[in-house]
């Protein structure tokens, strides 16, 4: 028997879940269930893809039993099962990075969100939810030794050689007090129905029946065995056959989640290509939505075989928060990993999937607002991935993007904002770079706001990188195409609409500008006279194809290469500092008010300073009067 340490996060892991986790125990089971249906659904393949394996019989069967008195509860299945080095690095370790960040997030959850952990794939460990010991007996397919993991869910576990006669693997739970609830007939019953009833290889439970003779008496007991799940593949059955809670329970079991999901598309495709498929968009957006390693949610089956849940060329990466199956008739049972990935007929039906989810969440944006907020709430960032990424869709896409706005509350589309523009603007205006609350107070949307011109907020970083790719939006009237340019109000040229200065103020100003210019050297690429501001005397505004000043410190903080991105200064001609200047000699002066106007159209935009002693001493100098 060797002893083995377990990774350190499976010990924190362990610990969190046997000391917090009290809400939904009975989701083990299910976890269990979906590994031995896992298990199964590999062996499969193996039988059918590789000759190695075409010896063995496949007839799979999970199979569930419990002993009361001993307080041991049993999920086996005669699946792929594990060798000792198996054991070691699937129940031992959590080979995914962002484990860390994934314990520090469960532990500072107050609500110790079991769910959580489901998402995650430690499915395997919640079972210490209701046991203090696990046995897994295990015997791999194609290999004549088995072994027997054990642990008490502390530090380590232990490995020894074992004996089973086929291939497939024992769970054996010895049940905590509490886990003591689960086993019995009914709550294993109740909760495979729940979780798991459309596991696709039938779940059977084992029980004792007891048996009274005819006068009412007990005599004795018989073993019984019956199968407890459906057992067909839900995604293979027609809309008609089944209901919302069919849909639910099966979206529960392969997305590990407790909720229920937001929406589901579900399609059957007969013709030149034969397919099934079955997609659900989660409630909450997946918590490794943003990791470079998430985990893909679509599963690939061949003719019902399970081919892959691994491979993230089944949807666009801005699609990877859908949870589903693809189901093809067309593919080669024994297609290759590998191949898959130029495989022509995938690529149609993957799509054709994309155009299908589409056309969903267009008619859920069109008819149902409150689901649709809470869409663009979770999914509004990977929308926006999608217009860079996906161009054969960038233009539905575009439909679906949803911004706030200075003129409604909540989310607005493009398409909406164009219904509530007045006549003769030419332009879509958004402003950018910055959080919700500091953009809504930009200087640079006073004259905006003077017209009564709408503007969008941006505060995503996104969008940064996004909307310079959408430099139109373009719609479709009758015969016509509309077509609007779509400007930042940080960019120089977005004030054209304005037109607030005349001529003769630029001139008498001229002089301003040149002293204000000469004071402030190659700290800005420009000082100009702003059509933009109405209460504040300066605003910075960038170049066209200038990132703004906050991306471009965003990029230097995560150490990407940015061009020196220098401001431009507006400042506003009728403001009494400005006019001020015009009869001002004083060049130590005109020095500090050039400099205080630029630091401050900086702050305003939540920009940190570089010489924020330099900014105090020249205030209060100017506040003194000297
Ligand atoms: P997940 O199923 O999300 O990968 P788990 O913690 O539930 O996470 O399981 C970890 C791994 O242990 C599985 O990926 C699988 O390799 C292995 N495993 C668990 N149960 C079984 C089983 N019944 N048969 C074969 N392998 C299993």
């Amino acid at each position: 028997m060797a002893q083995h340490q377990f990774q350190t996060e499976v010990s924190r892991l362990l610990h969190l879940i046997i000391h917090s986790l009290y809400s939904n125990r009975e989701i083990f089971l299910r976890e269990l269930v979906s590994n031995a249906s896992d298990a199964l659904d590999k062996l499969k393949y193996l039988t059918v893809a590789d000759d190695a394996y075409k010896g063995i019989v496949f007839e799979p069967r999970i199979d569930i039993s419990f002993d009361k008195d001993k307080k041991t509860l049993t999920v086996a299945d005669n699946g792929i099962g594990m060798n000792e080095r198996d054991m070691v690095e699937s129940l031992g370790t959590i080979a995914r990075s962002g484990t860390r960040q994934f314990l520090e997030k469960l532990a500072a959850d107050a609500k110790k969100d079991s769910n959580l952990i489901g998402q995650f794939g430690v499915g395997f460990y919640s079972a210490f939810m209701v046991a203090d010991k696990i046995e897994v007996l295990s015997r791999k397919a194609g290999e004549e030794a088995a072994w027997k993991w054990v642990s008490e869910g502390k530090e380590s576990y232990d490995i020894e050689v074992a004996e089973r006669d086929s291939q497939g693997t024992t769970v054996t739970l010895f049940l905590t007090e509490e886990g003591v609830e689960f086993a019995n007939r009914w709550s294993i019953e109740d909760i495979v129905k729940r979780y798991s009833n459309h596991v696709a290889f039938p779940i059977y439970l084992t029980y004792d029946q007891k048996e009274y003779d005819d006068k009412g008496k007990e005599k004795g007991s018989v073993t019984k065995t019956d199968q407890v799940n459906d057992g067909a593949a839900i995604w293979r059955k027609s809309k008609s056959e089944l209901k919302n809670e069919d849909y639910v329970e099966f979206y529960k079991q392969i997305a590990h989640d407790t909720d229920d999901p937001l929406f589901y598309v579900h399609t059957k495709a007969e013709g030149t290509l034969e397919y099934n498929t079955l997609f659900y968009v989660p409630k909450k957006a997946p918590f490794d939505l943003y990791q470079v390693d998430y985990k893909p949610g679509v599963k690939l089956y061949v003719k019902r075989v399970f081919i892959t849940d691994d491979d993230k060329e089944l949807m666009p990466t801005w699609l990877r928060f859908v949870r589903g199956v693809i189901d093809s008739e067309d593919l080669p049972l024994n297609v290759s990993r590998e191949i898959l990935q130029q495989n022509k007929i995938l690529s149609n039906i993957r799509t054709a999937s994309v155009k299908k989810l589409l056309a969903e969440f267009k008619t859920i944006a069109e008819t149902d607002k409150e689901k649709w907020d809470i869409f663009v709430s979770q999914y509004n960032r990977p929308l926006k991935e999608g217009v860079y990424q996906d161009w054969a869709n960038r233009e539905a896409i575009i439909e679906l993007l949803r911004f706030k706005s200075t003129a409604v509350e909540g989310w607005t589309s493009f398409a909406e904002y164009v219904s509530r523009m007045k006549d003769g603007q030419k332009n879509i205006y958004y402003i950018s770079g910055g959080d919700e609350k500091n953009l809504r107070a930009s200087p640079l949307l006073e004259a905006w706001r003077a017209k009564g011109i709408e503007v969008l907020i941006m505060d995503g970083e996104i969008d940064e990188i996004v909307l310079p790719s959408i430099p139109k939006y373009e719609k479709q009237d009758g015969e016509t195409t509309l077509s609007w340019d779509i400007k930042g109000v940080n960019h120089v040229g977005a004030d054209a609409e304005l037109d607030k200065t005349d001529k003769q103020s630029e001139k008498d100003l001229q002089p301003v500008l040149d002293k204000l210019k000469k004071a402030l050297g190659d700290r800005v690429k420009d000082v100009k006279l702003s059509k933009r501001l109405h209460d504040s005397p300066s605003c910075i505004v960038t170049d066209e194809k200038d990132p703004s000043i906050q991306m471009a410190q965003m990029f230097k903080a995560i150490g990407q290469p940015v061009p020196d991105v220098k401001p431009v200064l507006e400042i506003n001609g009728e403001h009494p500092i400005v006019t001020r200047l015009k009869d001002c000699t004083d060049e130590e002066r005109i020095a500090d008010v050039a400099i205080v106007l630029l630091d401050q159209a900086l702050l305003v935009e939540g920009i940190r300073l570089s010489d924020s002693a330099g900014f105090v001493k020249r205030l209060n100098r100017l506040l003194t009067g000297a």
